[in-house]
């Protein structure tokens, strides 16, 4: 009877390290009244299956979706059926980028923070928060709704994980193979419009 019971407290004790070693650490970040931001859990995201390495934020990187749009779309189901292709398509752990920003200015979660994001192209973006902005600007309009919305994402992260500013730019900087954000996003940093947008800001 007492070798039953000491088997039965060793499996237990195996049972319960393995359920911590699958727990996945999820930093979660507290938002400003100022800054509206959908969480995952407002919008239904799945939990992760699988992990990877946390990495510090030191960068903030700007993407577009490169797909086009329309207004009519639901976003909230765009961005549950990236999340499938991201895992089940790509293999990544979710949806490659941390936020992303709808055609009415919106901004969702997505990814959380702590864990790097993933990329088709040649860079590496450990380290990068990566913001998305849905659809594609090579043809589409960027707003002034969507431009309120990045500016403030963009401060929020650069004072939450002191990003300067000068390392606050988009996809193409760091990949010759791509044309993201596309060219109706990308004119406001080649002008230094969205940077002095950030730079009063990050002042305050
Ligand atoms: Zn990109």
């Amino acid at each position: 009877m007492k070798k039953i019971l000491l088997v039965m407290f060793i499996l237990f004790q195996v049972a319960s390290f393995a359920q911590d070693e699958q727990k996945i650490n999820i930093m979660e970040l507290n938002y400003p009244e100022e800054l509206s931001v959908i969480t995952r859990s407002d919008w239904g995201w799945l939990p992760l299956e699988n992990s990877k390495e946390e990495a510090k934020i030191t960068k903030i990187t700007i993407h577009h979706g490169g797909v086009e749009v329309s207004a009519d779309k639901d976003p909230i189901e765009s961005i549950r059926n990236l999340q499938k292709w991201s895992r089940v398509e790509k293999k990544w752990i979710d949806i490659p980028y941390h936020f992303m920003i709808d055609l009415e200015g919106k901004i969702y979660e997505a990814r959380p923070i702590n864990l790097p994001g993933d990329t088709n192209t040649e860079y590496d973006p450990t380290g990068h928060a990566l913001i998305e902005v849905m659809g594609n600007y090579e043809i589409q309009e960027f707003s002034e709704n969507q431009m309120k919305s990045l500016v403030a994402l963009s401060v929020f992260l650069a004072k939450e994980f002191n990003v300067p500013v000068s390392d606050i730019k988009t996809h193409k900087d760091y990949s010759a193979t791509t044309v993201c954000p596309g060219k109706n996003i990308y004119k406001y940093f080649e002008d230094g419009t969205f940077i002095k947008m950030i730079e009063a800001k990050v002042e305050d």
